[in-house]
Formats: C-alpha cells, structure tokens, sequence
C-alpha cells in the first residue's frame, strides 16, 4: 500500500471551515515548548478565521499529574490565548475509541499481542537489530498470526492483551507538511504493527487521537515536530477508519541546553504567568521561536493587542 495524501485540499472539511486544536497531555504544566505549540496553533486558526479547540489528552492516566489540566487552561488564559467550545477530555470518550477498534477488529485488522517491551527489545537484539536511545522499537511482528481470521471483538473486551493493528506489506505513507514540506514514512521498516489498545486496557495516543480529531472535525492540526514521526501512523489510521485527513503543520520545537526536547523528564520549568507582564514575556519568547521576529515591544501593550498584532504577522 502506497498511500500518498494531499494536503492542498480537504474534500470533507465542515461547513463552517477551520477547526483546529490544541492538545495537551496534562503531565504538568505548560513550558515554553507546550507554549510554542499552543501560541502557533492559536495563531494558525486565528489568522484563518477558524475555531481553535481545547482537547485535554488525559488517556495515559499513570503519567497525568491531577489538577495540570486546570493549571494548563489558566495559563492559556493568562497568555489571552482563549478557546472555543467547551473543553473535552479523552477520558471521557473511551466509547468512541472502542467503536472505533472494533470496526478495526470486524475488518480483521487488529492482534492480540502478549509481548512485553523487553520481549521486543530481546527479539530485536536477536535479529541484530539495534534502536538508538530516543527511537522507537520496530515491532518484529512476534505475535502476528498468519491469517487474521480468528479474532473477536470479545477478547478485545475482556482480554489482558494488547491490540495491535497488522500492517500490509508495502506500507509506504507519504504527505506535505505545510511547514516542513514533503514527508515519508516507510510504516513496516520504521514503526512496524502498532499498538492501539494496550494490555492494562488503555487506548492509545494514536488510536485516540484519530478518532478526536475525526469526531470533532478538525481541518488544521498545527504542532510541536517532535510528533512528525507519529503522522504517517495517524494517517493509516484515517484511511482505514475512513476519515479525512486533515492538513499538517509542525512547528519548530524547543530545545534544553544539552540539545534535548523540553518536557517534565527533562524538568522544564512551567512559564510564569503570575502577571500580564510575565504572560507576555513569555508569548514573546515563543513567537521569537515561531520566527515572528518584528512584533511591538512596547511595554504598554496589552496581551490583546499583541496578539492581534501576531496573528497579522502569521504567516498561515
Ligand atoms: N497530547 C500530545 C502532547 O501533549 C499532543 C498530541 C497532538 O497534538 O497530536 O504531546
């Protein structure tokens, strides 16, 4: 399967245009990397005239601290980078995901898998098959049976396994990022079968994520470009769910001192938003970022004005 996916237009976008998003997983609060994402995508929509959602991604529940999607939502509000429409949580949608995997599962699609990460990593090794630290392990396909017919929406249900989707042999995706141009992923050599439901019964970011941005119609998912690498799965994914695919931009991500992406493990520092002075500080540095270079630097300004002034500047 060759899949190639244009990104100039986008046959089933709703009627009232531009819906984009900004979801964040709330492992703690926001940091001048979750920043950036939330600022280039607020722009991104502003600039287009479209709806800028708030989806809470609160799925991997062992890694969400209680109470950051409360501190993520006043931060965003300090920084005046308001949303539309109610906020949703994943939490709250596991009937969809499961809809979902079980239309997977009826087209005989889908898995059980009993490996552990060790397993994997074990049988990779075997294979003389080393994965850089920072890399995903590309699944070796252990537990894929030769013939996908004996699976049953029941064991999905009940079962303790995990689920993975089977791959066809030629898996080649490819798209146009808006930013970083044309992308291709070869989804056998470098992801392999992946999981959609694990085996403490927890859907996945990749399963989940499709399924939201199908259900709440979103046209515009602008985002850090450390998830570039989850695209062409999330793709598949539509295709096979037979969604849209919505067009991709990636932004340019933050990087700490020693080269690494910012994130809780790497201990990045929430940004202060304990004033409007402070919040815009704080904008300033992410559009720095985003490249927007030339805006006011008056200290008088107001949060709205400035922004106002970015999303003329955004080049969408
Ligand atoms: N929840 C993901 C994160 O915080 C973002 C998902 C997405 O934008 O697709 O990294």
């Amino acid at each position: 399967m060759i899949l190639a996916v244009s990104t100039h237009k986008n046959p089933s976008s709703p009627a009232d245009g531009y819906r984009g998003r900004f979801a964040p997983s709330p492992t703690g609060p926001l940091h001048a990397g979750s920043l950036v994402a939330a600022l280039g995508s607020w722009l991104d929509a502003r600039k287009n005239g479209g709806k800028w959602l708030l989806r809470i991604e609160d799925l991997d529940t062992p890694r969400c601290i209680p109470g950051a999607d409360q501190q993520i939502q006043s931060q965003l509000l300090a920084c005046g980078l308001f949303w539309d429409d109610e906020p949703t949580y994943q939490s709250q949608q596991q009937e969809r995901y499961q809809r979902a995997l079980e239309r997977l599962n009826v087209l005989k699609y889908l898995y059980p898998c009993s490996c552990s990460r060790q397993t994997i990593a074990n049988t990779l090794h075997g294979l003389g098959i080393h994965t850089p630290r920072n890399q995903e392990q590309v699944y070796p396909g252990t537990c894929r049976p030769k013939s996908l017919e004996m699976n049953s929406s029941e064991v999905i249900l009940g079962g303790k396994l995990a689920w993975r989707i089977a791959l066809p042999p030629h898996c080649q995706i490819a798209f146009e990022d808006l930013s970083l141009g044309q992308q291709s992923q070869d989804l056998n050599k470098q992801v392999g079968d992946f999981v959609l439901k694990r085996s403490d019964g927890l859907f996945t970011y990749q399963l989940a994520v499709v399924v939201d941005d199908a259900e709440q119609g979103i046209t515009h998912i602008v985002r850090g470009a450390d998830l570039l690498s989850n695209t062409a799965r999330q793709i598949y994914l539509q295709n096979m769910l037979g969604y849209a695919t919505p067009l991709y931009k990636h932004l340019p991500l933050v990087l700490d001192k020693h080269g690494e992406k910012l994130s809780k493990q790497t201990l990045a520092n929430q940004i202060n938003t304990q004033d409007a002075q402070h919040a815009l500080a704080e904008l300033r540095k992410a559009a720095q970022h985003l490249g927007l270079n030339e805006l006011p630097d008056s200290e008088s300004i107001t949060i709205a004005e400035w922004l106002l002034a970015a999303t003329h500047a955004w080049k969408s």
